[in-house]
């Protein structure tokens, strides 16, 4: 496994040793539940309490501010339904086109109970226009929900704006931050969000923690009943290994966010400026500089639909990147839905090579994944075969000959 190259990291983060350290005695020992009396509950209550803190000081919110779930995806669900249900109305939730599924598939439930549903549509970089949310708040809305930067392209939205529109207008707003937390500098105060998604394994923590920030005051309501746990907000024992790890992560996150994302931008302009002189045929996707910084997806023209065996090809030679969202089986040759919001057509909307960095890439990396594409792409082209670096099975062989 060590000698693969992962380039996949706004699927899932590897785990940081570091992060696997703090959790230890949680996975040990230090077994209490938090909401016990007894001095095991107390150990595994300050232990939830410094990680609440720690995730706090990674958006500049308060650590009574935070409710712990066990995903970003309940942690949109909490968000949107929450709201809703607190309104007493079936409401109006107003959302953008290319939401990840934990959004729009809350909003398809929320509509089958009533609840309006507008999608704000995107230009071709994949940005919400603020006009088109003013339009939407001519109506009355409940609450706002658009993603503070996207898992295919990688666009971050002018969540600052946006938010100040709808609050101007008394709304709540919400952002998925699940692909930004951490990548990018996020504070609540700033953007004036009310509701903030989080995913601990985006940022180098363990699967299965998330968490939503609620604005002290937010109007929400729960949507798992149970033993009163988060305010009442997310009953269920706590996951104290998993949060103790979030805390962790985040505050590794925090304290190197500006250091790696300038990093992390390094590298991927220099692949995108390989892929572009390489190959005539490529093109990016998604906004230019507005977007994550370790995040680069690009595609060939004329070969959209050999994506599969193009990825195929790279998994093969040790290397992980993917056609997009990790949560729409992508293999598959159907059109991404966030490409097609954005205006490409169908076969574009095929093509998508997602490439995203992260804590353990490196420049030797990098170079590798430049050879073993190129060696990738030649056996998809009649006119480009050859580079003696086919059939390679391990990438650092090449980098490392
Ligand atoms: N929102 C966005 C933008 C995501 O990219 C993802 C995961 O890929 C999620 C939500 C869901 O997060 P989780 O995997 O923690 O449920």
């Amino acid at each position: 496994m060590s000698s693969r190259i992962y380039f996949d990291h706004s699927a899932t983060t590897p785990l940081d040793p570091r992060v696997l350290e703090a959790m230890g005695p949680f996975l040990g020992g230090a077994y209490g539940n938090p909401s016990s009396l007894h001095q095991e509950g107390r150990v595994a209550r300050a232990a939830v309490d410094k990680s609440r803190a720690q995730v706090a000081a990674l958006i500049g919110a308060t650590p009574d501010e935070i409710i712990f779930t066990a995903s970003g995806t309940e942690a949109d669900n909490l968000a949107l339904i929450g709201a809703v249900r607190a309104s007493g109305k079936p409401g109006h939730v107003v959302t953008s086109a290319i939401e990840h599924a934990a959004i729009l598939k809350t909003c398809k439930f929320l509509a089958s109970g009533g609840t309006k549903i507008t999608r704000l549509p995107v230009d071709a970089d994949g940005l919400v226009r603020p006009d088109g949310l003013l339009r939407a708040l001519q109506s009355s809305v409940t609450v706002v929900s658009v993603m503070a930067a996207n898992n295919v392209v990688g666009t971050i939205q002018p969540i600052e704006e946006l938010a100040q529109f709808a609050k101007l207008h008394g709304v709540l707003f919400h952002t998925d931050a699940v692909q930004a937390g951490g990548k990018i500098p996020l504070d609540v105060n700033r953007l004036q969000a009310d509701l903030l998604s989080l995913s601990a394994h985006k940022l180098h923590g363990p699967k299965g923690v998330g968490a939503l920030y609620f604005r002290k005051g937010t109007g929400l309501a729960p949507i798992i009943f149970g033993g009163g746990q988060e305010r009442g907000l997310r009953s269920a024992t706590e996951n104290v290994a998993g949060i103790v790890g979030f805390g962790a992560a985040a505050e590794l996150t925090r304290k190197e966010l500006n250091q790696e994302a300038a990093r992390l931008a390094g590298l991927r302009e220099y692949i995108a400026t390989e892929v572009l002189r390489n190959f005539p045929n490529a093109y990016l996707y998604g906004h230019p500089t507005k977007r994550l910084p370790g995040h680069l997806s690009f595609g060939f023209r004329g070969q959209e639909r050999e994506v599969g065996k193009l990825l195929d090809a790279l998994d093969q030679a040790g290397v992980a990147v993917s056609a997009g969202s990790a949560c729409s089986a992508n293999h598959s040759g159907e059109p991404s839905s966030v490409l097609l919001a954005m205006g490409y057509d169908a076969e574009c909307a095929r093509g998508l090579i997602r490439v995203s960095l992260g804590r353990f890439s490196t420049q030797q990396e990098v170079d590798c994944f430049l050879d073993v594409l190129s060696s990738a792409v030649s056996t998809l082209s009649d006119t480009a075969p050859s580079a003696s670096l086919a059939g390679l099975t391990n990438p650092a062989e090449v980098a490392f000959a």
